[in-house]
């Protein structure tokens, strides 16, 4: 025959068991990439896209510089070599000369504010690794909590199924389901304490034939609400 204490105790397993594995699944959704991890690791990838295009501009630019640089001093010494004496010709060479030299200048112009850009790219590129940095840092340390209290979780679920299936053992099938159904109708609460004649689950009182019938240790449930009424 079913103990109503234990089917009490059951409750109480269950009910704990139940806010346990409620609190698992909020553990399991925190535990992995945070949203600001996410948006740390995001703009340091942007800026180092910033970065690297500027350094690609600069590289194109000095490779520019240099290829002018060349063509120039081919024209200097074609100047001065003597070989060339046609004085409208030398004029051209010069006229060329000095026209490449400005667009040397107007480019080594560009360089230097493509490599200014390309510090502050790098610049920002710094602040935000650093960010990501502590950002990591404080999120692994909550994942460490998290995961230690996901073990803790485990640990007392597994302690509670053990208690359950003890406490089975003493409580009969068909009660079982009877108690099952009603933690499902009855907004989880089966099993309720009879206090001052009435129900403590609904509150309405028990009638004297109830009240012998559950002093005699039979299962009894509320006329009312129908939970199963114990005496502790
Ligand atoms: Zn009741």
């Amino acid at each position: 025959m079913t103990e109503g204490a234990d089917l009490y105790r059951l409750q109480d397993l269950d009910s704990e068991g139940d806010k346990r594995r409620q609190r698992l699944v909020e553990v399991d959704a925190a535990l992995g990439e945070s949203e600001a991890l996410r948006q740390a690791r995001q703009s340091l990838e942007r800026v180092g896209e910033r970065v690297r295009k500027w350094m690609a501009k600069q590289r194109a630019l000095e490779l520019e510089v240099q290829d002018l640089a060349d063509k120039i001093s081919r024209e200097e010494e074609r100047l001065y070599s003597g070989a060339i004496r046609n004085p409208k010709e030398l004029e051209d060479i010069q006229a060329e000369v000095s026209a490449l030299k400005r667009r040397r200048q107007e480019l080594e112009s560009d360089l230097l504010e493509v490599m200014i850009e390309r510090e502050d790219a790098e610049a920002a590129q710094g602040d935000a690794q650093k960010r990501l940095d502590e950002v990591r840092a404080s999120w692994t340390v909550g994942q460490a909590d998290l995961m230690g209290e996901r073990e803790e979780l485990q640990g007392k679920l597994a302690e509670i199924g053990q208690m359950r299936a003890g406490l089975l053992s003493r409580i009969d099938a068909g009660d079982l389901a009877i108690y099952e159904g009603l933690r499902r109708r009855k907004g989880r609460v089966a099993v309720v304490e009879l206090r001052d004649g009435t129900c403590g689950g609904c509150g309405v009182a028990v009638s004297p034939s109830l009240e012998w019938q559950l002093r005699q240790g039979q299962l009894t449930t509320c006329s009312n609400c129908e939970r199963i009424l114990v005496r502790l």
